[in-house]
């Protein structure tokens, strides 16, 4: 499933005192299986650049194609492309709402009028794929941990078998370990099932670690389209943007400054690992 987005602007409120231009002149492809992470400041377009891409807004002007189809035509049916489409909104578990998780994973496969037995299979494909135990299937979801109630939420959206998966701040206001969890989950989905992946995020940690491509938005435009390693070269622009780079980049970039040539391109934690040890083997000389 490739996503295809020509000029695309949109404003808000046009023709009120409130109105707001959020997107200009947006031009983007994503191809199929291409793992995308999506930053920018409060503000910049993020979410209503993704509420388009599965047609939950409309462009003022522009174009949005998804697998070679306008999703504004006439005749599309919006509901085909947000089950393709699938949106994991910030803080999902809150729309957690049925009496048992099985129930609330089961939701979109039963209003897209699937038969039972084909229910109870992607509910339990889609539980399984988030490691949510069978014990926990007539559980009520408000028992569970904050981050078992997210992965429940994302089972949610997998159970319709989308081609392409948006998440926006998944691992917002959970514990290292939860973070952890949902992003070696979205990694699975992505290298294991080949799934088109859009992760948006604060954190430069996260992007680092998982994102083959990283795009950053600012004041409703796009700044940088590239690989995270290339992206993260751009300090000085990120931070005017009111962004930052890993923090590993700034201990390069720190470590430079006293004459160790710590690589520009350093941006997990792991390549840090690498560098330092190298470094106490004396494989890596100081100079003055
Ligand atoms: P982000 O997701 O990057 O924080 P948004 O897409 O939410 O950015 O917002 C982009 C701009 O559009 C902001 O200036 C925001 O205030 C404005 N905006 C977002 N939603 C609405 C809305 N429903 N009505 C009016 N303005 C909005």
């Amino acid at each position: 499933m490739s996503i295809k987005i020509d000029r695309l602007n949109h404003i808000y409120s046009v023709g009120t005192p409130f109105e707001k231009k959020a997107l200009n002149e947006v031009s983007l492809n994503i191809e199929k299986g291409e793992y995308v992470g999506l930053i920018g400041h409060t503000g910049s377009g993020k979410s209503t650049l993704i509420q388009h891409i599965n047609g939950l807004l409309k462009p003022t002007a522009g174009r949005v194609e998804v697998n070679g189809v306008d999703i504004s035509d006439r005749g599309v049916r919006i509901k085909e492309i947000r089950q393709k489409v699938g949106l994991v909104f910030q803080y999902p578990e809150h729309q957690l709402f049925e009496m048992t998780v099985f129930k609330d994973v089961a939701f979109g496969p039963v209003n897209m009028g699937l038969g039972e037995d084909e229910i109870r299979r992607r509910v339990e494909e889609a539980l399984t794929i988030v490691d949510i135990d069978k014990t926990l299937y007539d559980a009520s979801p408000f028992e569970l941990s904050g981050g078992q109630k997210r992965r429940v939420a994302i089972a949610g959206v997998l159970a319709m078998q989308p081609d392409i998966l948006i998440l926006d701040e998944p691992t917002a206001g959970l514990d290292p370990r939860g973070r952890d969890e949902i992003l070696n989950e979205v990694d699975k989905l992505h290298d294991q099932l080949d799934m088109t992946v859009v992760l948006v995020s604060h954190s430069m940690e996260d992007i680092a670690n998982h994102v083959n491509r990283l795009i950053v938005m600012d004041k409703g435009e796009i700044r940088f389209d590239g690989v995270p390693k290339d992206v993260f070269k751009k300090h000085r622009e990120l931070e005017e943007m009111g962004l930052a780079v890993p923090q590993v980049t700034y201990l390069a970039k720190a470590l430079r400054e006293k004459g160790i040539d710590a690589p520009e391109d350093m941006i997990t934690i792991k390549e840090a690992v690498r560098f330092i040890a190298q470094y106490i083997d004396g494989k890596v000389k100081k100079h003055d």
